[in-house]
């Protein structure tokens, strides 16, 4: 991982490793199997689209790719790079010589493909979950210097594209708009998107994830914009929902309790609260108003490597909240033929409460 974050602190691989050998040993396990693109990222810097990293609790690792990736990724101390096309070989070999129980993330690789493995394994490969996803729920300052980038770079193409040109929207379509802010996100810095814009104007804003159209903005509406820049590898999650001209008092009404309601989730972040409470919080002032049926989905989720991870806020949830843990708090409404407002922030859990990331005006009628 390079580009946008090139003057950023460098990430400590070598200790995340190190860390996650430490948990393997706890767990009784004697290495872990990681394909998932995010997990080997987080591991090794690794973002070629073939590669898999052994994870080995005696701290003896060895990242796996073809000739395509050779030099990619130099050797550590810790860290061996082997060139084979048959990445699965080292675990193969190593349990074959009695190293003991391998794990490996059914949710990262097909059935067919893990069947595979088993069949030169036995029963020493094992399937376990959230072994690297645990650790990547705190993020480390590498990471959030980052994201915090990747934010910046988010809100600034809003206010150019959104808060500056104000009723100069009037006639621009949804997708002239997208194409504008992902266009000015590169263009101060960022490598890409992190997910393809959502814009969408007036009765379309009822549609929590309304795919941009030729439809064009029109005086009287409110518009919601959910964009986000990535800075190598880490993404930005932002959505404002802006009135452009005079719009009718009782969609204004609806913009203010999603403001509120936003406010009062991003004021319940708190290291040791139960991450569910973030979402009990928002949703009671949105039913309290009336709107109770129209906040379709959870209130946020976790931001890094992926867009969504976890801690995913939904009612299952058992996870508590904790410092470096970075996450959005983004409550909607959505009104059928009528409209929709989504207000949306990425956050840091810090030790003295919420480190808003894309700091930017709540309001239906930002100022510049
Ligand atoms: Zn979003
Ligand atoms: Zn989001």
């Amino acid at each position: 991982m390079t580009a946008g974050g090139g003057d950023l602190p460098t990430p400590d691989l070598v200790a995340r490793r190190a860390r996650l050998a430490e948990t393997l040993a706890t767990e009784g396990l004697a290495g872990l199997w990681v394909t998932g693109a995010a997990d080997l990222a987080w591991l090794t810097g690794f973002t070629g689209s073939n590669g898999a990293v052994f994870v080995r609790a005696d701290g003896r690792h060895l990242l796996a790719t073809d000739a395509r990736y050779a030099g990619r990724v130099d050797d550590t101390d810790d860290l061996e790079v082997r060139i084979d096309r048959d990445l699965f070989a080292p675990v193969a070999t190593a349990v074959s010589d009695g190293l003991g129980p391998v794990a490996f993330d059914p949710t990262a690789v097909s059935h067919a493909r893990a069947r595979t493995w088993s069949e030169r394994t036995g029963d020493a490969l094992v399937a376990r979950t959230g072994l690297v996803g645990g650790l990547r729920l705190v993020k480390d300052d590498a990471e959030v210097g980052r994201l915090a980038r990747a934010c910046d770079l988010t809100v600034a193409a809003w206010r150019v594209e959104v808060v500056a040109a104000g009723t100069d929207l009037v006639g621009v379509t949804e997708r002239e708009l997208a194409t504008r802010i992902e266009r000015t996100m590169v263009d101060l810095g960022a490598d890409g998107v992190a997910f393809p814009s959502i814009v969408a104007a007036g009765t379309n804003g009822a549609v929590p994830h309304h795919e941009p159209t030729d439809r064009p903005i029109r005086a009287g509406e409110l518009v919601t914009t959910d964009i986000g820049a990535r800075v190598d590898g880490y993404h930005a999650d932002f959505t404002r929902t802006v009135a452009v001209g005079e719009v009718d008092d009782d969609l204004l009404a609806v913009h203010a309790l999603v403001e509120r309601a936003q406010a009062a989730g991003v004021a319940a972040v708190r290291v040791g609260e139960p991450v569910v409470e973030l979402d009990t919080v928002a949703r009671r002032v949105i039913t309290e108003g009336g709107h109770g049926d129209a906040f379709v989905h959870g209130v946020g989720h976790g931001v890094g490597l992926e867009v969504h991870e976890d801690p995913i806020i939904a009612l299952a949830t058992t996870d508590r909240l904790s410092a470096g843990m970075v996450l959005t708090i983004e409550p909607g409404i959505y009104l059928p033929g009528h409209g929709g407002v989504r207000i949306e922030d990425t956050l840091v859990v810090t030790d003295d409460g919420p480190r808003v990331l894309t700091d930017a005006p709540t309001g239906a009628h930002p100022s510049a």
